[in-house]
């Protein structure tokens, strides 16, 4: 799933384009893409985008009056393109806005499952919509994760996913993250001293800065991630093989010389632990 690094680049790109015009036509939409009917989708048409916003994964498209915002959770699948006039798009998009002048916005999903998702709601829709979030990761600082490490007992991967803790991180940032603080991803959020602290905090600043500046170049995955799905590959800081181990639903990648002073962890999956 796109993170903050991938979400923020599109973000930026967005921004300009589909503010230039207004809508001159909203939809067609996938039944299982669009999540709300009241307002219709053709209350947007006639209407300005104020420009693209984002909170934690999610796009947001506010109409210039105020009156509504366009909510798009791309989830894991779901891309959002603009295509200038003439631009060739695809023919059955999963959502698709029409600006005079020719542009279109199109949300695309790979794959027959559709779970990415439009909503069309009030400000203060959209605001319920989000409320659940915890504060952005990026520019987090010690203070404020030193009071969430210090809130509940978790294990340190399992937090830095948590939406409604911490905001913008998924499963691929939270490896790249760990990795740079030298920090175990099941360490426990309550054993952190204040020097990892303060180490978990600049990472998560670095690593989604790094992480955006590449995206904003159009890097790929392969090229963008240092940790995350390099399995025996070696460790850009001390060459060891990067280890992977199961926990909850996820892989989690690590390298057992920076990270776990040489342990290598055991499998905590999901349906394990339940057994
Ligand atoms: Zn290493």
């Amino acid at each position: 799933m796109p993170e903050f690094p991938e979400m923020e680049a599109w973000r930026r790109q967005l921004d300009d384009p589909v503010s230039a015009f207004p809508i001159v036509k909203a939809g067609p939409a996938h039944i299982a893409t669009l999540k709300t009917y009241d307002p219709p989708l053709s209350a947007l048409e006639g209407r300005q985008l104020a420009g693209a916003e984002r909170r934690a994964k999610r796009l947001l498209f506010p109409t210039d009056d105020g009156e509504l915002v366009l909510l798009v959770h791309l989830m894991t699948a779901g891309r959002l393109k603009y295509l200038q006039a003439g631009q060739e798009g695809p023919k059955t998009p999963a959502f698709r806005l029409a600006f005079q002048g020719g542009g279109q916005l199109v949300l695309t999903e790979a794959g027959a499952k559709k779970r990415a998702g439009v909503w069309l709601l009030s400000p203060e829709q959209a605001e319920a919509e989000l409320e659940h979030l915890g504060p952005e990761a990026f520019g987090i600082g010690e203070e404020r994760l030193g009071e969430i490490c210090a809130a509940e007992s978790r294990r340190l991967h399992s937090l830095l996913r948590d939406q409604r803790v911490i905001a913008g991180i998924g499963r691929a940032w939270a490896n790249e993250i760990l990795h740079r603080a030298q920090l175990s991803p099941y360490a426990l959020t309550q054993d952190l001293t204040p020097d990892a602290v303060e180490r978990l905090a600049e990472a998560i600043d670095a690593e989604l800065a790094r992480g955006l500046e590449l995206r904003e170049r159009g890097a790929n995955d392969k090229r963008t991630y240092r940790v995350h799905k390099k399995l025996a590959e070696p460790c850009y800081v001390c060459g060891t093989p990067i280890a992977q181990v199961d926990f909850e639903e996820h892989t989690i990648y690590y390298c057992p010389s920076c990270q776990t002073g040489g342990r290598i962890l055991k499998d905590r999956r999901l349906s394990k632990l339940l057994r």
